[in-house]
């Protein structure tokens, strides 16, 4: 028992079927159906192979994209045949979640056997259930189907899926009303890192905050610079563009458009308040860039009304690059800018290779942002690469994540040694 949760050292797994949840979700090629990111599967490889090694029968479950953006929702057959070849063992795959196919399959797993499930989000609930649309209590995501079926089939619910700790929906809160759970080795270690370092930050402590979710960057903001856990925070993507409008910079007609469109004006008030009480403490660019034929840095009393604003400025690299210097700790969510684009990656390269060069205790999370360190090659110079993104951020609102909350109720409801 950690934090108030079971570990995998609670129980004694040799015969127990155990349902694992890990998130594994990443951009995927739908023509081709191949992975584009392997840090989420990599991430929990130490889980799988214990399970296995310690002869349970592992169901996992997993979601691969939502219909919310559907470019990346797909089954989860190629993540089978790449977990198989990575933990140099079968991983088995049946395309059914809940139905008959499925739960005969778990029935007849064979000690050390792992079986992968399909797309959890091709259950209607799961995706229903996502984010805000219905809010329903552990004990009603009980009752949903996906527990429903798989629950009486199990032994342990064991959660791997740190990235997804911060969403309240079937396969991720559910399971731990019915069933002895505990958390998978990389939920433990994410836990462990992060707790310690938010607790005792070596000083200066930054926060570099970009990207485009932008409620959950200034909920942090608002925290960590009211606990003071940051002495400074930086600004880059969307994010800056919102603090400069609080700062009554017109950010031109083209990217303010884009925040009304994307319903975020009214984040200017949030943001105005933060920058009430705590400017001395905040850096916002001096200059952005957009590019169309090619890249043009300007300043901010010349933004272009007809351009969109894709990336921070040079001027700008250089002052973010002083503060990355003179951190002891630094927290990265968020890219600079759009750096999928090679004329708008300028500024994510820069500061991503500037805490890779920095001696700081350095944790970075997000998708976009794990895919921007693999891209730059600094993933072996970053201190902690954290594999969540929204849940790493609503860790440090301060916030019990969903999946935190279920796996103490667990803990509290059925002991730590009840499958043993
Ligand atoms: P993460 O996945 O690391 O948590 P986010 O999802 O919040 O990060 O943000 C990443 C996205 O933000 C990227 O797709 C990037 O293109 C976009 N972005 C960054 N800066 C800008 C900008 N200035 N204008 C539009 N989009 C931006
Ligand atoms: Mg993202």
């Amino acid at each position: 028992m950690r934090f108030g949760i079971c570990t995998l050292d609670d129980f004694d797994l040799e015969g127990k079927t155990v349902l694992c949840r890990v998130d594994i979700n990443q951009p995927i090629d739908r023509k081709t159906g191949t992975l584009k990111d392997l840090t989420r599967i990599k991430g929990c490889l130490p889980t799988l192979k214990e399970l296995s090694d310690r002869k349970a029968k592992t169901v996992l479950l997993a979601h691969q994209g939502g219909d919310l953006e559907y470019k990346n929702y797909f089954t989860t057959a190629p993540h089978a045949k790449v977990l198989s070849e990575l933990m140099d063992r079968e991983v088995l795959f049946v395309d059914d979640v809940t139905g008959p196919t499925a739960r005969e399959m778990i029935k007849n797993l064979k000690n050390g056997e792992i079986l992968l499930l399909d797309n959890v989000r091709f259950v209607a609930e799961e995706m229903t259930l996502f984010e805000t649309k219905i809010n329903l209590t552990p004990e009603e995501q009980s009752k949903t189907q996906v527990v429903q079926k798989l629950a009486p089939l199990a032994d342990l619910y064991v959660c791997d899926a740190f990235a997804a700790a911060h969403r309240s929906q079937p396969t991720l809160v559910g399971f731990e009303q019915l069933l002895p759970s505990a958390m998978g080795r990389l939920f433990e270690e994410e836990f462990c890192v992060i707790s310690g370092v938010m607790e005792k930050p070596e000083r200066p402590c930054l926060f570099i905050l970009g990207g485009a979710k932008i409620q959950d960057a200034f909920m942090m903001m608002n925290t960590v610079l009211s606990d003071g856990v940051a002495d400074r925070v930086i600004t880059g993507g969307l994010v800056s563009h919102i603090m400069l409008l609080a700062k009554g910079i017109d950010i031109g007609k083209q990217s303010t458009d884009l925040i009304h469109k994307m319903n975020l004006f009214e984040y200017v008030k949030v943001a105005k308040n933060i920058l009430d009480q705590f400017e001395d403490k905040i850096l916002l660019p001096v200059d952005l860039a957009y590019a169309n034929d090619s890249r043009h840095e300007v300043a901010l009393d010349n933004l272009p009304d007809d351009e969109l604003l894709v990336d921070i400025g040079s001027a700008t690299i250089e002052i973010f690059k002083n503060a990355i210097e003179q951190a002891k700790t630094i927290f990265i969510n968020g890219p600079m800018g759009v750096f999928e684009n090679e004329l708008s990656e300028k500024g994510t390269k820069a500061v991503w290779e500037a805490v890779a060069e920095s001696n700081a205790y350095s944790v970075i999370g997000g998708g976009d942002s794990i895919t921007a360190v693999n891209k730059y090659k600094v993933e072996d110079k970053v201190s902690y690469i954290c594999t969540g993104g929204g849940a790493l951020v609503r860790f440090l609102t301060g916030e019990e994540l969903p999946v935190v909350k279920a796996l103490r109720h667990a803990a509290n409801q059925y002991g730590c040694e009840r499958v043993k």
